[in-house]
């Protein structure tokens, strides 16, 4: 029989270039690179012995009968092993395959008999000829041969369920790339029976290979090689599998809560140095502590958001401590010197939060929320605690609005040159039936995530201005209201129409309110954002920068926009024992002034704090010192009472 070879000496070139791209791109290391490694290498050495047992003679010149008999056997050695290799293969990619063979006496023998029926059907064939034989020197195939077709298809039945049965721990890209195999073989298959001299086969399993290499194989995908941590995209799959595999793990994650403002301040270069740095002073932790069998990964999920995942017998406190302790201690790059704001939170899943889905927007509500520096521990935290971070808040948001447990508080504000109260911040309130009171500072991040904001920004408008409708707040002294908007809502297209629009339904002036937004949304402002604050300015509606002085404030160009008042936050009032915070906040209220705008201390607790921004020229104080916020009717007493007497 003459055969056309030609597709076996495609197969071999590629293959060599798979294996070549593979080491010069450094895909060796990890088990998923080696076992891709393994199924190319054993494809390749098939390839060979398929061409050295078959082809014409004049291709390699002499071969003699010894080593195309040979050649055979090696053949279907290598070959007995290619399947079983992908089986493995996809066993490592969808993270399951430890827990399948490993810890499974009964799969392992499900898994490996066939294997050894084949390579035992092979050793005896010497005497049996039940799969190939030699007359005249030249390649037959056995009366048996069916069984290792079987077996073959045995392997490739398996690898079928098993992908179908962990697809969810595959992502969809990668599962058609991993299937692609069988179309090709089957067709592959066909031809060959109908074409018995085309050489087709290792071709087939090349393609295969080369498609798995170009969608599955992907370091760029799990890898950020800039700061030598695994990415956003290898933690939602490798955490997957920590609810797949019966063992979990530990998750810590870290956020940096200073990350912004180190990056507008030293900027994007000096910060990457440092993210790696941090990376490093991790991968420092766990290299002290080496535990064989163990292993641990390091991920940079998003600006200031690192994760680390551990398996294995680990302290996972005391990691944990360790991390907090290296991630502390100053980082140098050149001149500069970052001080990380570290909070940790150390999880033990899947006990402590049951759904892969769960923890992801677990994930997104801890990078979002006001945390403590330090660490904590999950599950070491109290029911509410738990609330504050918790993934479900959307919940209690819905039946906020659904019970009515939703109400807007007002903490008035003290106008020191006219010695009363001249206006209030509305601030709103969710109380729960069941966990009470729960922070907007908690729920309104997450209602940014979810959308609902649009809902509960109506809702405070609503209320406000109904408020200001239904009493003659001006001539209790109260000029005006102030009002919290998310950045968010400001850049809904129908914003502004929509406040002008309620401003005319509920006849109310545009001076009885302004507008605050913080002031870190202002410092990335965006067109968008400008667009909509000038355009509310046009139709004479104020506004106000909140939380003046914790961002990268930029009063230069914070000034530009028509802003009238800054709010100073709360944490200058707390650090006025600085003598650099006093001369930054007598600079910062004089240029205020100057500019023809007005300053508002927040969160004023204490006389001396007080009476200090009253001596140097501030316009407005807030705080508990004065008033805490209250209902509608508390406040109004308070006003009266207040108001009348000053
Ligand atoms: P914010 O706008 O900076 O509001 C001031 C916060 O400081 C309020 O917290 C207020 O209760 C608190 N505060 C006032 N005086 C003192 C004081 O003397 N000491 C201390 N320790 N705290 C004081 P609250 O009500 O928990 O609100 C937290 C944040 O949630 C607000 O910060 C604001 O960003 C947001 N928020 C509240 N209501 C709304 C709203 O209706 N819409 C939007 N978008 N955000 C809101
Ligand atoms: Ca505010
Ligand atoms: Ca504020």
């Amino acid at each position: 029989m003459n055969v056309i070879y030609y597709f076996d000496v495609c197969a071999f070139l590629v293959l060599v270039i798979i294996l070549i791209s593979l080491f010069m791109r450094k895909l060796i290391h990890g088990r998923i690179n080696g076992t891709f490694i393994v199924m190319v290498f054993v494809t390749l050495l098939c390839t060979i012995f398929d061409m050295l047992s078959v082809a014409p003679l004049s291709m390699f010149g002499h071969v003699s009968v010894g080593v195309r008999i040979f050649a055979s056997y090696a053949y279907f050695v290598v070959h007995a092993s290619i399947l079983p290799a992908y089986s493995i293969f996809i066993g490592m990619i969808s993270g399951t395959w430890y827990m399948y063979l490993k810890r499974n006496l009964r799969n392992k023998i499900f898994f490996s008999v066939p294997y050894m029926i084949n390579l035992l059907f092979i050793i005896i064939n010497p005497f049996t000829n039940w799969i190939i034989r030699f007359p005249k020197g030249h390649y037959e195939r056995g009366e048996y041969i069916w069984v290792i077709y079987l077996i073959a298809a045995f392997y490739m039945a398996h690898t079928m369920v098993y992908l179908l049965k962990y697809k969810d721990t595959i992502e969809k890209s990668k599962m058609f790339a991993l299937a692609a195999i069988y179309p090709i073989i089957i067709i592959s298959a066909v031809i060959q029976f109908i074409l018995p001299s085309h050489l087709i086969e290792m071709f087939s399993i090349t393609t295969s290979l080369l498609i798995i290499m170009i969608f599955v194989i992907k370091p760029e995908e799990t890898i950020d090689t800039a700061v030598g941590a695994k990415t956003m995209t290898a933690f939602k799959n490798d955490t997957k599998r920590l609810y797949f595999d019966g063992n979990g793990g530990d998750l810590i994650l870290i956020k940096v809560k200073n990350d912004s403002s180190l990056v507008s301040l030293y900027g994007l270069n000096a910060h990457q140095t440092v993210v790696k740095k941090a990376v490093s002073r991790m991968d420092k932790v766990f290299s002290s502590v080496p535990k064989p069998g163990n292993y641990y990964n390091i991920y940079y999920l998003s600006y200031g958001l690192f994760a680390v995942e551990m398996k294995g017998d680990y302290d996972a406190d005391d990691i944990c401590d360790r991390i907090e302790a290296e991630l502390s201690k100053p980082i140098r790059t050149g001149e500069f010197v970052f001080n990380f704001e570290c909070s940790l939170c150390l999880l033990d899943i899947p006990k402590d939060i049951p759904a892969h889905s769960e923890l992801m927007a677990f994930v997104d509500t801890y990078d979002k929320s006001e945390i403590e520096s330090g660490s904590i521990v999950y599950s070491k935290l109290g029911e509410s605690d738990k609330i504050r971070f918790k993934f479900d808040i959307d919940k209690y948001i819905e039946r906020g609005f659904a019970k009515d447990n939703f109400k807007v508080y007002y903490q008035p504000i003290y106008s020191i040159k006219e010695h009363k109260f001249v206006s209030a911040e509305a601030l709103l309130r969710l109380i729960d039936d069941e966990i009470g009171f729960i922070s907007p500072a908690l729920f309104i991040p997450a209602a940014e995530k979810s959308g609902a904001i649009y809902q509960i920004g109506d809702f405070v408008i609503d209320s406000v201005f109904k408020f200001i409708r239904d009493h003659d707040l001006k001539n209790m002294g109260i000029e005006y209201i102030e009002i919290n908007i998310s950045t968010m809502q400001c850049m809904k297209e129908d914003f502004v129409d929509n406040v002008k629009k309620k401003i005319r339904e509920y006849g109310i002036s545009n001076k009885s309110f302004n507008f605050e937004i913080t002031e870190t949304a202002s410092d990335f402002l965006s067109d968008v954002l400008t667009k909509t604050v000038t355009k509310l300015h046009n139709a004479g509606i104020e506004f106000a920068i909140d939380d003046y002085g914790t961002g990268y404030s930029n009063l230069q160009r914070i000034l530009q926009e028509p802003v009238k008042i800054i709010k100073l936050d709360k944490s200058l009032a707390d650090d006025l024992g600085n003598i650099r915070t006093r001369a930054v906040l007598k600079s910062t209220m004089q240029m205020i002034t100057e500019i023809g705008a007005e300053s508002v201390i927040e969160g004023v607790e204490t006389k001396e704090t007080a009476d200090w921004f009253i001596e140097h020229s501030c316009d407005y104080i807030q705080g508990y010192y004065y008033a805490r916020p209250m209902p509608e009717n508390e406040f109004l007493e308070f006003v009266h009472r207040h108001n009348a007497a000053g």
